[in-house]
């Protein structure tokens, strides 16, 4: 392990843009970071495969240009001025009709609803996007219920169900109005829909925040799982690799299940929301040899269709990047206990190139050049209602442990923008904290790279 700047040193769990941007900012303050990472690569979510020389996202990942905090962070990171901005729109594939879904106009013209159904889904959105201007209020109250009451039985049934259920399955009733009232207003607050992408993607953020965290003196380990996390009097005590180390403090930012699996012994007691659901995702990637759709997102309704949506990044992201291929995601959002999880890659792969019969019955299948599957278990939790009240506060135990985890997303959208900003809160939490500590003697180190 390389010799920390300060006699400080925080232990953080889990390389992916919460743990870096953690370690980041530890260090512009002298105080010493290591990043301990279960797999071989840094990213988390963000991660990337190689296909021919081209990088690309195992999850489809693009910004906004509302995320403040993820763009400030490029500007410091020298990567702004590489990012493609692109507007982009959305459609609705309704059973065996495809409909844009962008303007007004589309509304009016969108044939799964009658016209009294659209009118009032207009109303409706307009209501919601426009007036509706506290959102906390609508914390206690399920999405459901809130989307009914606007939209009436019917329009719900139609059109907001389907999207309910497409994100967190048959846990959809718990999830509450603020969430929905949130992630409406984010993507459909501006006028227009532009989404963003920084030259080599996501995993380009990752790589320029190991540099500095390496140029800073911090320590970056892969193929380090940490299995246990213990208090002690003074910081925390981390076990990886078969050895023990202390640590002043330590940023978890794994799945609260995840932390609760690994605490040991106060700390057992004092994870919070330890037994939170989380949605998992299936995504097959298709890399196809021409263009598919006009949309960047194209929203699935369709009986006994297996994915819920199908996007195609290469609306975004620049043909150069994936040597020429374009790239559709087709997804799955399920719990990682399901069946749809457990499914075999080669189903997976029979049932991508299905779907897209199904849905484009003139694409030809030998455009498709080749699939990948990936899956990750824990996504985004399903919320449950009155969650503001029960969202992790970024200290927990005796208060040597931080969290920088989705699970305190929540009103905010689960996407990096968040994350930058709930790592960016938390390391102020642990530098306030720090400075009122008698400084720990670092051990010698006895974790090791594997
Ligand atoms: C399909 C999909 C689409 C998305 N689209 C977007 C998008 O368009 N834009 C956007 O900004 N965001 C998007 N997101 C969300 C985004 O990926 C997440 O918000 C973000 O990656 C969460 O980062 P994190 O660092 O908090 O967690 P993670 O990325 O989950 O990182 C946690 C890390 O902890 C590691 N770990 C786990 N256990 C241990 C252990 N015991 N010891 C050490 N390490 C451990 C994991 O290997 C992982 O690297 C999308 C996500 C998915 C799945």
């Amino acid at each position: 392990m390389t010799t920390q700047t300060s006699h400080q040193k925080v232990a953080i769990l889990g390389g992916g843009i919460s743990g870096l941007v953690s370690a980041y900012r530890l260090l512009q303050q002298g105080v010493g970071a290591t990043i301990l990472e279960a797999s071989d690569a840094l990213g988390g979510l963000g991660g990337t495969f190689e296909y021919k020389g081209a990088v690309m996202e195992q999850f489809y990942h693009v910004m906004l240009n509302s995320d403040a905090p993820l763009l400030a962070l490029l500007e410091e990171l020298d990567l702004a001025s590489s990012i493609h901005w692109k507007e982009t729109g959305m459609g609705f594939q309704y059973e065996d009709a495809f409909y844009p879904f962008n303007t007004p106009l589309d509304l009016l013209r969108f044939g799964a609803l009658t016209v009294p159904e659209r009118i009032r889904t207009a109303v409706g959105a307009a209501y919601i996007t426009k007036f509706v201007k506290d959102g906390a209020a609508l914390d206690g109250v399920t999405a459901a219920d809130w989307l009914t009451k606007i939209f009436g039985v019917s329009v719900f049934q139609k059109l907001w169900l389907p999207l309910l259920t497409s994100k967190f399955g048959d846990r959809y009733p718990t999830v509450p109005a603020y969430w929905f009232w949130s992630r409406l207003t984010r993507e459909k607050g501006g006028a227009k829909e532009v989404k963003g992408y920084v030259e080599g993607g996501y995993r380009a953020i990752a790589e320029a925040l190991a540099e500095k965290i390496t140029a800073m003196g911090g320590t970056i380990l892969l193929n380090t799982a940490v299995e246990g996390l213990q208090e002690t009097a003074s910081g925390v005590r981390v076990n990886a690799n078969g050895g023990w180390e202390d640590f002043s403090a330590a940023v978890s930012t794994l799945p609260m299940p995840l932390l609760q699996r690994i605490a040991r012994g106060t700390l057992q007691t004092a994870v919070p929301q330890a037994n939170l659901t989380y949605q998992g995702v299936v995504n097959v990637v298709l890399l196809l040899k021409q263009r598919l759709q006009p949309y960047y997102w194209n929203a699935i309704v369709k009986d006994g269709f297996p994915f819920q949506g199908l996007v195609e990044t290469t609306q975004v992201v620049p043909l150069e990047q994936t040597n020429g291929r374009h790239l559709v995601y087709l997804m799955n959002y399920c719990h990682k206990d399901s069946n749809e999880f457990h499914r075999g890659d080669h189903d997976w792969e029979f049932q991508a190139k299905k779907a897209l019969k199904a849905l484009y019955p003139e694409f030809d299948q030998s455009l498709v050049e080749e699939i990948k599957v990936f899956r990750a278990p824990y996504v985004e939790p399903v919320w449950p209602v009155n969650y503001l009240a029960a969202r992790p506060a970024c200290r927990i135990g005796q208060g040597n442990v931080y969290l920088a985890t989705t699970a305190q997303a929540y009103p905010r959208v689960n996407a990096w923008n968040t994350m930058v900003e709930i790592a960016s809160e938390t390391v102020a939490a642990i530098l306030a904290d720090l400075a009122q500590r008698p400084a720990v003697a670092p051990a010698a180190s006895e974790l090791v790279n594997a």
